[in-house]
């Protein structure tokens, strides 16, 4: 009769360390939960628009409990409106923090409504290349991000930065390049043809452009995306050195994407074909505009491996995943 309480005891003495141990990871794993972090088992979806705003790049990517924004470009001359497009989209779709602004470039098409977006929103981190540029764009979202005291984490030659949000964990690749610094006139910057002459010597794998610095779009920070089996490449305006850079990459080549955008616009550079056949993207979008349209050899490149190819000319392109597979539509 003595042994039966015993062993009683003994069994709660083993279930007592047992329930304690379960009931932490109950508490870690929720407390992971708060912090947006390694959760894998709830409604991870993720959600990316990326927006027509002509020949420019704003593109939101939203996790089941964080934001983030890849380039505020502001809408083409073109269309008549400008980084209040941002803001009004933003707001009407229940956005009121930025977990993080990446910012690729300082090219007005990628830049010229990041002050505007760091005034209206709750912007928590930014990240930038590590170039300067004299422009009034870019001195205008330093004065932003001072006003608002925030210190841009940037990233150096060959830097990473990752962050990981709801099941979704995202990459940033900075470029190889060392740093320059850039000074462009007013009248310059509001020259639409500028760009395309500032492009001239794209294709050069020195980097060197016009007046001996390297060409800005080679600064493009690089994201990559993984949802479980989901991978997602941003390329923002890469070139042919910095295409160079991302194929020389294992991390992003090991990698099967289902989506990717086309660099630069679907402007054609020597190494664009190269990239697209070595990466063989499922869906592919290209941010562009009816008045510039992207080069055909790219849309004959796409067409050849089978990709589904989106224009944000054709307006704003939504991508939703749940891990396994993705939703296009627009
Ligand atoms: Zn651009």
């Amino acid at each position: 009769m003595k042994e039966k309480p015993r062993k009683s005891h003994i069994l709660t003495l083993i279930l007592i360390p047992v329930l304690v141990v379960f009931l932490v990871m109950q508490v870690v794993a929720c407390s992971f939960d708060v912090f947006g972090t390694k959760d894998k088992n709830k409604d991870d979806k993720l959600e990316i628009t990326i927006l027509d705003v002509g020949k420019a790049d704003a593109i939101l990517l939203r996790t089941a409990n964080h934001t983030v924004m890849i380039d505020s470009g502001e809408r083409d001359h073109e269309q008549g409106a400008s980084a209040g497009f941002l803001v009004d989209y933003l707001t009407e779709q229940g956005v009121v923090a930025l977990d993080y602004l990446i910012i690729t470039h300082f090219d007005r098409d990628h830049v010229g409504g990041a002050a505007v977006i760091i005034e209206n929103f709750d912007v928590k981190a930014v990240i930038v290349p590590d170039y300067r540029r004299e422009s009034r764009h870019y001195l205008r979202f330093q004065a932003a991000m001072q006003e608002k005291g925030i210190t841009a984490q940037v990233l150096a030659s060959k830097a990473t930065y990752d962050f990981y949000f709801d099941g979704v964990e995202f990459t940033v690749y900075a470029s190889h390049q060392e740093f320059a610094e850039y000074i462009v006139h007013d009248e310059e910057e509001d020259d639409e043809d500028y760009l395309d002459r500032q492009h001239q010597d794209d294709d050069n794998d020195d980097y060197i452009a016009a007046r001996d610095l390297p060409n800005v779009n080679n600064f493009s920070l690089v994201t990559s995306i993984s949802h479980r089996e989901n991978h997602f490449l941003f390329t923002a305006d890469a070139k042919a050195a910095r295409i160079r850079e991302i194929l020389a990459t294992p991390s992003i080549t090991e990698k099967d994407y289902v989506f990717m955008q086309i660099p630069h616009h679907g402007n054609l550079n020597r190494r664009s074909l190269e990239f697209i056949n070595a990466i063989q993207p499922s869906f592919a979008v290209i941010t562009c505009s009816h008045k510039r349209p992207p080069d055909v050899e790219i849309i004959d490149a796409l067409a050849d491996i089978g990709a589904n190819v989106f224009l944000t000319a054709d307006g704003n392109v939504y991508l939703e995943s749940d891990g396994l597979r993705i939703d296009v539509s627009q």
